[in-house]
């Protein structure tokens, strides 16, 4: 090649950089999947500066020829150039070939291969090879990328700081050691090991070493499937979540992808089991026809289309909720021994750099001996779901602080807050008058008038016919006035007119509407009013009565909004917090 040509070709290259490198990750992402093309068993990534002064990605993998070697940064080397509907039918993750010749333009690079037979080394710098030499034997490829963007100081303030490019890569990281649970992987920054996974091919190991033991603990397994579509993988009890979406992985055989329908239907299936804004941890393999898939690939990112979207939805909104029903979830209070404390101990990492900068240090041997205690304890969880657990019932034993109910039964001590408990049980009692066919009305005697606010009076009197489904007639009075001629007999007494101000309300809001949102917003807001509130005084009577109700509750475990109603000691915890028990 001429020199012209050459470094016209350069230049090419570090434009093209700046639109496939403007992360760190970016760079990570591309040493990594060639590592995994490689068919390696083992990838360990060590980087200075989140990468920005080095990352090093060394595998254990075919490795390359002379040849190769040489040829892997230039431009016109995409020999893994593959047709991108390919992607789920081969094994390859090949569709790139474009990245590296555009990260060498922007960088220092050494990359040290070998075959088996030779071994070599090549050095480029900002595009131009230096040097090709012999080296030992090893298995594998190591390639170290440094100083990016060092000859282009303009892109460099692209770079975002530090931190968010970490965080970027251990999650990316996170999602391939999820997506291969049978590789080995190690990431590094600054000397601190923030990902090592044992390649194990276990999956739950897997989530145990990304997010740790006290959430592994509360992973239970999951599985479903129809004709199109086969679904496998842990979802976390409702206890545990976290602040946003990163801990939700989907596969689609066996890829990360990231699909915003799917993960809406993930989040609602949880809904009223956890706190608004909060969001569960989830790894879902789904395995389907590459047929039924359309792929969009974006240089970071992997989007699909469904053939079959709906029922997908409902396969995994159904797996979910079932699930979900099936366990016990009263929330332990917990129990400090010495024991325990070891078994909180941090997460290797904890993900989400968001919530939690600072990365805990724990010892590698500390938390293998750990893993022990985890498969016992997941071993213990499994027998528990099988039963099918209900809350047994409760004896009330009296009240603190006016609002948290004691109660015991031969299981255990448990602590019910009333009015959480109250709005669990009236949210189920309304969501059900309402989606019934036949309702019972009454007329009442004094008529019941409702004025509005104009604009709301509007929008309210477009909705009659709702209003009508629910058993509310109503009756225009006026300019900005109905007279409510009937309405259900599910109100609470001496609320009737709250509690139609309220549903009208609601309606005249005007966000996107469906009759069942509405529903399902009626049911949380009326259950809230007409509830008994924290500090109100219950007899022993109610409180049993209460307590019984929110027994035979499809959930009875948590308020509509997402907060426990109930937390238990076991009796065993009682004993050992006594030191009755050893253990
Ligand atoms: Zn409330
Ligand atoms: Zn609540």
């Amino acid at each position: 090649m001429s020199k012209v040509k050459l470094m016209s070709e350069i230049l090419a290259n570090k434009i093209a950089a700046g639109e496939v490198v403007e992360k760190t990750m970016n760079v990570v992402k591309e040493l990594v999947e060639n590592s995994i093309d490689a068919g390696s068993s083992e990838i360990i990534v060590e980087l200075l500066d989140s990468g920005v002064k080095k990352i090093t990605v060394s595998d254990d993998g075919i490795g390359m020829d002379e040849e190769d070697a040489t040829l892997a940064f230039s431009r016109h080397a995409t020999s893994k150039l593959f047709d991108v509907e390919d992607l789920f039918n081969i094994e390859s993750l090949g569709f790139r070939g474009e990245a590296l010749p555009s990260i060498a333009s922007v960088s220092h690079i050494r990359l040290k291969t070998s075959d088996g037979i030779k071994g070599t080394v090549v050095e480029i710098d900002g595009g131009k090879i230096e040097k090709i030499e012999r080296s030992d034997l090893q298995k594998g490829t190591t390639i170290t990328v440094s100083d990016l963007f060092y000859n282009t100081p303009v892109r460099l303030k692209y770079l975002k700081n530090l931190y968010t490019e970490l965080a970027n890569i251990v999650e990316y990281l996170n999602k391939m050691a999820l997506s291969y649970p049978d590789i080995k992987f190690r990431l590094i920054n600054n000397e601190k090991v923030l990902l090592e996974t044992d390649g194990s091919s276990d999956l739950l190991k897997v989530v145990y070493q990304i997010y740790g033991a006290d959430i592994a603990k509360k992973m239970v397994e999951v599985e479903a499937e129809n004709d199109d579509y086969a679904i496998s993988g842990y979802i976390s009890y409702p206890e545990v979540y976290k602040s946003n979406r990163n801990a939700i992985t989907t596969l689609v055989n066996n890829r990360v992808i990231r699909n915003n329908e799917l993960n809406k239907m993930i989040v609602e299936a949880y809904h009223t089991y956890i706190p608004k804004d909060k969001f569960p941890i989830i790894v879902l393999n789904i395995f389907v026809d590459p047929i039924l898939i359309d792929i969009n690939i974006h240089p970071t990112k992997m989007d699909i289309k469904f053939s079959k979207m709906e029922e997908l939805k409902n396969l995994i909104n159904e797996m979910i909720r079932k699930r979900l029903r099936q366990l016990l979830l009263i929330p332990k209070a917990s129990v400090r021994t010495a024991s325990a404390v070891r078994e909180v101990s941090k997460p290797l990492v904890n993900a989400f750099y968001k919530e939690e900068i600072e990365v805990p240090e724990v010892a590698y041997e500390e938390v293998v001996l750990d893993l022990q205690t985890v498969a016992e304890d997941m071993a213990s969880y499994d027998t528990l779901e099988e039963e099918k657990p209900r809350i047994k019932k409760m004896v009330p034993k009296g009240i603190v602080h006016m609002t948290y109910i004691v109660a015991e039964n031969e299981d255990g001590m448990f602590i019910i807050d009333q009015h959480a408990a109250a709005e669990r049980i009236n949210y189920e009692k309304y969501l059900k008058a309402m989606r019934e066919e036949t309702r019972e009305v009454i007329a009442p005697l004094i008529p019941i008038s409702i004025d509005m606010a104009p604009n709301e009076y509007i929008i309210a009197r477009e909705h009659m016919d709702l209003f009508a489904s629910f058993g509310i007639k109503l009756e225009e009075f006026g300019s900005n006035t109905f007279i409510v001629r009937e309405h259900p007999t599910w109100f609470k007494e001496g609320y009737e007119k709250a509690s139609l101000m309220k549903i009208l309300e609601l309606v005249a809001t005007k966000e996107e509407f469906s009759k069942e949102k509405f529903i399902e917003k009626t049911a949380i807001t009326l259950a809230c009013r007409m509830s008994i509130k924290a500090n109100d005084y219950i007899n022993m009577e109610e409180m049993e009565y209460l307590l019984d109700t929110l027994r035979a509750c499809e959930n009875p475990f948590t308020c509509p909004h997402g907060r426990p109603t109930i937390i238990t000691y076991t009796k065993y915890d009682l004993e050992k917090m006594f030191k009755r028990a050893m253990d």
